[in-house]
C-alpha cells in the first residue's frame, strides 16, 4: 500500500469509525453470534489475491461488528467500564502511523520521553508524590507479575543470580484475599511462589476488605513456621464488589518486616483522579508499587496500564538485560523502558494518554467520573428502596451489586432466578450486566461508567430489570 492509497482508505475508515461510534446505541449490546459463527464467515485459506480496502470495510460491517459485545454502548453495565475515548483512539492511530520501534531510548527517543512526561502528569493527577516514577505496561496483570518478580528478588536478595527460587531454603510467602483479581493468583503462580505459599487473608464482613489484624497474625505464623513473608497484594477497588483493602494498615504491618506491598488499583485508580476519593487508598505513599488502568474507567483505549514504583534502581536491577546490540553512547543519561518490565519492544502507547489529556482535558474526565459516582448512588437507592431487592455490598464507587429475592426463594432456586432474569436481559441485547458469585451465590454486578451512559440510561435499565423480574 502506498501512502496515497493509505490516505484514501484511511479517510474511508475514519469516516466509517465515526459513523459506527455515532450509531452504537442502535446496536444490541451483547454480540449476537454463536460460537464459531465469525470464524466460519472467513475463508479457511489466506486471501489468494489482494482485495480492495472498501471490501474489507464491508466485511467489518457484515462479519465482525455482529461479533462484538459493544462495551462502548450506553446500556453496557458489564464487567467494568472499558472506555475508549475517541481522543485516545486518535493517539493510538498516531502511534500506529508513526510505526516506531521502542526497544531502547535510541530507537525512538520521543517514545521514551513522551512516556516519561505523561507518566509524570498522571502521577500528579492522582496525587502521588514525586517519590514515584512510572511507565506504561500493557495490563494490570503484567504489572502485578512484574511487582511480584521484583518483590521476590528483594526478599531473596537477588536469588536470580544464584539458584533462583529453587535454591532458597525458606519458602517465600505472598498475601492477598479471595476478593483479589484472579490475575494476582496467576502472577504469584507464574512468579514461582507456588500455591502452597499463597495466603488468602480473611476479610472483614460485607466490606470484603483484607483484615489488618488477620494479616498480622498470618505473617507472625509464617515467621514461626520458618517461612519468609515476601509480598502483600492489596486490592484498591476489587473487581467483584469494589472492595478496598486498608492500605494504611497494610503498609504499617509490612514496614515492620520489610514486606513488599503492591497496590492493585486496576479499576479504581481512575477514581484517584478525584481528590475526594483518595482517602480510599490512604497510606499508598508507603507502598512499593502501584498499578492502575487508564484503559478502564478513565477511558484511554486498551492497552494502557500504569505501573509506578518508588525504587526504580531495584526494578531495573531485576529486569535489566543490556545486550551489546542495544547499547548506545548516551545510556548513562537516558531511561531504557525495556528494563522496567518484561517485554523488550514497546508501542508508542504514551500518545494515547497525551491525546486524551490534551483534547478531552482532565476537567471533563473528572466531571464524567463524578457523574458516574452520582448515577451509582442513585441506582443503589432505587434498588434498596424496592421491596425484595438488596444492594449486597457497599457502593464505594460506580459498581452496584444487586439481587432480587422474592419471599421463600433461596439456595439453588434463588440462583436460577437471578441467572434467569439477568441472562434474559443480556441475551435480548437491550442491556448487559455481569452475573457474578458472592459468597457462593449468584448476584448481578451493575458496573456504571461507560462514557455515553447518562441517568436516562440507568432509569431505562431499572425499568428493564423490574419488567423482566415481573415477567418471571
Ligand atoms: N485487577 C483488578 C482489580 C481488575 O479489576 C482487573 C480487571 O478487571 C485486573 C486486575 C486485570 O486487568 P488487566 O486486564 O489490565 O490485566
Amino acid at each position: 500500500m502506498t501512502p496515497e492509497e493509505f490516505r484514501s482508505a484511511g479517510h474511508e475508515l475514519i469516516d466509517w469509525i465515526a459513523d459506527y461510534r455515532s450509531n452504537l446505541d442502535q446496536r444490541p449490546v451483547r454480540a449476537q453470534v454463536d460460537p464459531g459463527e465469525v470464524r466460519n464467515a472467513f475463508s479457511k485459506q489466506p486471501p489468494p489475491t489482494p482485495r480492495p480496502a472498501d471490501q474489507l470495510l464491508r466485511d467489518l460491517e457484515q462479519h465482525i461488528v455482529p461479533g462484538i459485545t459493544q462495551v462502548q454502548h450506553p446500556m453496557h453495565f458489564g464487567w467494568f467500564p472499558s472506555n475508549a475515548s475517541l481522543a485516545s483512539t486518535l493517539g493510538d492511530i498516531a502511534s500506529s502511523g508513526l510505526g516506531t520501534l521502542g526497544i531502547s531510548w535510541e530507537s525512538c527517543p520521543a517514545l521514551t520521553e513522551v512516556e516519561e512526561v505523561v507518566c509524570d502528569w498522571m502521577r500528579q493527577l492522582i496525587g502521588l508524590s514525586g517519590n514515584w516514577e512510572g511507565c506504561i505496561q500493557d495490563t494490570a496483570s503484567t504489572a502485578c507479575l512484574t511487582a511480584l518478580l521484583i518483590a521476590r528478588e528483594r526478599a531473596s536478595d537477588y536469588s536470580e543470580n544464584r539458584g533462583g527460587l529453587q535454591a532458597e531454603h525458606k519458602p517465600l510467602i505472598v498475601y492477598t484475599t479471595e476478593e483479589a483479581h484472579s490475575s494476582v493468583v496467576k502472577a504469584a503462580l507464574l512468579a514461582g511462589f507456588g500455591r502452597d505459599n499463597l495466603r488468602m487473608v480473611p476479610m472483614v464482613g460485607a466490606t470484603r476488605a483484607m483484615s489488618g489484624p488477620a494479616l498480622a497474625r498470618q505473617i507472625e505464623a509464617d515467621f514461626d513456621a520458618g517461612n519468609l513473608p515476601c509480598a502483600i497484594v492489596a486490592s484498591v477497588g476489587s473487581t467483584g464488589v469494589t472492595a478496598f483493602d486498608p492500605v494504611d494498615e497494610i503498609v504499617e504491618i509490612a514496614a515492620e518486616h520489610a514486606i513488599w506491598v503492591h497496590v492493585d488499583a486496576a479499576m479504581a485508580g481512575s477514581a484517584m483522579l478525584l481528590p475526594e476519593c483518595r482517602h480510599l487508598w490512604n497510606g499508598v505513599e508507603s507502598s512499593d508499587s502501584i498499578s492502575w488502568n487508564p484503559h478502564k474507567w478513565m477511558g484511554t483505549i486498551l492497552d494502557c496500564s500504569l505501573f509506578y514504583v518508588r525504587d526504580v534502581q531495584h526494578l531495573v536491577r531485576v529486569m535489566s538485560t543490556n545486550p551489546s546490540y542495544l547499547r548506545s553512547t548516551v545510556d548513562s543519561e537516558v531511561k531504557q523502558y525495556r528494563d522496567w518490565g518484561i517485554p523488550l519492544g514497546r508501542r508508542f502507547r504514551a500518545l494515547k494518554l497525551w491525546y486524551q489529556l490534551n483534547i478531552d482535558g482532565i476537567d471533563a474526565i473528572r466531571e464524567r467520573l463524578r457523574r458516574d459516582l452520582d448515577n451509582a448512588r442513585w441506582f443503589a437507592e432505587q434498588v434498596a428502596q424496592r421491596e425484595h431487592w438488596q444492594v449486597l455490598a457497599p457502593v464505594n464507587l460506580q459498581t452496584v451489586c444487586i439481587r432480587h429475592q422474592p419471599p421463600g426463594l433461596d439456595g439453588d432456586a434463588l440462583d436460577r432466578h437471578t441467572l434467569g432474569w439477568v441472562n434474559a436481559i443480556n441475551q435480548s441485547g437491550a442491556a448487559f450486566m455481569s452475573p457474578s458469585k458472592l459468597d457462593g451465590r449468584w448476584m448481578v454486578r451493575v458496573s456504571i461508567g461507560v462514557e455515553a451512559t447518562t441517568r436516562a440510561h440507568l432509569e431505562k435499565l431499572w425499568q428493564l430489570i423490574q419488567a423482566e423480574v415481573a415477567r418471571g
